[in-house]
């Protein structure tokens, strides 16, 4: 059995002194955690120390958006597992579409991040998805299935959490039907079975994200290969964000 993990990006959004307003209306909108799903933040950077300090005495995991795959040097502007790790951070996600596109990410640093963090004894939340462009053209199957193998070669999926989010839903109000999602996490999940066998496959989580909400995330998370949900917009009030987390019970 797949325990489920709903994890809230919170992108750009919050100052510290906010993260802490959000951060104790989430913990008592969602229980603090102490449900049969598993409970996770990705606040900014500079909120980290502070939803530590809030998040204390809860089961509700800390997590970043993104990190550099170099333990230490000279990359201004960047941030290593190891100082995420000194903050209390567990989790952290690698290659969300938005750090693709402006960022320019790729499979290959996604790559290089995701072992990174996994050495560093981090959970990396590895994001994939297709564009508009890309689906309309017939080419959703072949991105995928790209992302998947060249993001995780020679990874150990031991921890790995992945997030599916087509880039056309995420912010848009958009949402995948359940049946799209599904015909995707199944195609990762078979993906994954090819490369690391039937066992892990079996054993590897997968998120869908894309405008997921209170009112559409039991369905969503009610299809078998879907584990839970990586929440933009809905996970910045604790109110939305606690409903997904209790959709996914
Ligand atoms: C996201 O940023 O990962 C996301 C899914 O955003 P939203 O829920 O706002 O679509």
């Amino acid at each position: 059995m797949r325990r489920k993990i709903v994890a809230g990006n919170w992108k750009m959004n919050k100052t510290a002194t906010e993260a802490a307003a959000l951060v104790a209306d989430i913990r008592k909108a969602a229980n603090d955690g102490n449900g049969p799903v598993e409970v996770v933040i990705c606040p900014p950077f500079t909120d980290l120390k502070t939803a530590a300090e809030a998040l204390k005495g809860s089961s509700i995991g800390l997590g970043a958006q993104n990190m550099h795959w170099k333990a230490d040097g000279a990359y201004t502007g960047e941030i290593s597992a190891a100082m995420l790790k000194d903050l209390g951070v567990k989790y952290v996600i690698i290659g969300h579409s938005e750090r693709r596109q402006y960022f320019a990410e790729t499979d290959e640093t996604v790559n290089l991040k995701t072992k990174a963090a996994i050495a560093a004894g981090l959970v990396p939340i590895v994001c994939i998805g297709e564009t508009l462009d890309e689906r309309q053209g017939g080419k959703m199957e072949q991105v995928i299935v790209t992302q998947t193998k060249a993001g995780l070669a020679g990874v150990d999926m031991a921890t790995v959490v992945l997030a599916y989010e087509p880039v056309w839903a995420i912010g848009t109000g958009l949402t995948a039907t359940p049946a799209q999602a599904q015909e995707v996490h199944a195609l990762i999940r078979k993906t994954l079975a090819e490369m690391f066998g039937a066992d892990t496959a079996a054993k590897v989580r997968i998120q869908y994200g894309g405008s997921m909400k209170p009112d559409n995330a039991k369905e969503l998370m009610s299809c078998p290969d879907i584990d839970g949900g990586l929440i933009g917009g809905a996970a910045l009030k604790g109110d939305s964000f606690a409903g997904i987390v209790s959709a996914g019970a």
